[in-house]
């Protein structure tokens, strides 16, 4: 992936709105990328946008999507079209003073590739369990295998992160410094995704939460 040292190596990912809030090294793409459940697949078809919001995991240097092979987001995409990929975390709403200053705090990430279609059952299967350990730790040991019409119905693409930005916004509102004096609160409302108590499918036998489902949780612990 072209992103390193701080800087955007190429002008479309160059952040350009509040250029501060840009970061280009790897790890912080990465990190947001890692943490992502969804992404947001945009593409254009006979100059037509399209934005797709599905699963998604990352492995080296590309994200893995999957769906069916009927899809037609999938199809386009095996064809090796431009891609571009969005993922956020939304970490709070931050109210200013002003309406105007107020925003939000997030991390995102935009990365553009290519996709290509995985074709051997061996690399399908070696995708899926990825993709499913990343999401669901532990849950593909514990669940039944796709069997082979499964995966024949299964796509698996990988995105090549050749270019990618993330922009990171952090901290207390920016308010204008005549503001300050106005008796209106202000301040950030932190946000996050909740995993709640699991509620056990109706026709469960008599079984308990297995590991895949705390290990699940734990990812979205909270600390209020
Ligand atoms: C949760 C959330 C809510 C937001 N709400 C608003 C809103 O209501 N109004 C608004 O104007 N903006 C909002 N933004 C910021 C928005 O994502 C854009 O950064 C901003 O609108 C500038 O768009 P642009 O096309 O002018 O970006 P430019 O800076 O011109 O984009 C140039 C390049 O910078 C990179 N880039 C731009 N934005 C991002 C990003 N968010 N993450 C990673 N890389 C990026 C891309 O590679 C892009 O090709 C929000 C962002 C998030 C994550």
């Amino acid at each position: 992936m072209s992103v390193s040292s701080g800087k955007a190596s190429n002008p479309k990912t160059r952040v350009r709105r509040q250029p501060a809030l840009g970061v280009y090294d790897r790890d912080t793409v990465y990190q947001i990328l890692d943490e992502a459940l969804i992404a947001h697949v945009a593409f254009a078809v006979d100059g037509s946008p399209f934005v797709i919001p599905m699963l998604v995991a990352c492995r080296d240097d590309e994200l893995l999507l999957h769906g069916s092979t009927a899809s037609r987001l999938m199809r386009h995409l095996a064809g090796g079209a431009d891609v571009c990929v969005g993922v956020t975390h939304l970490d709070g709403v931050v109210l200013a003073r002003s309406l105007f200053n107020s925003s939000m705090n997030y991390r995102s990430v935009v990365v553009f590739g290519r996709a290509r279609a995985m074709t051997r059952s061996e690399d399908k299967l070696e995708a899926l369990r990825v993709f499913t350990d990343q999401q669901f730790p532990k849950r593909w040991d514990e669940a039944r295998k796709p069997n082979d019409k499964e995966l024949r119905a299964t796509m698996i693409l990988a995105v090549t992160i050749d270019e990618a930005s993330a922009k990171v916004s952090a901290g207390p509102p920016q308010d204008e410094e005549a503001d300050l004096e106005l008796d209106i609160w202000a301040g950030e409302i932190p946000l996050r995704l909740e995993a709640r108590a699991p509620v056990p499918d109706p026709l469960l036998k008599d079984l308990p939460v297995p590991e895949s489902v705390h290990a699940f949780r734990k990812r979205f612990e909270t600390d209020v």
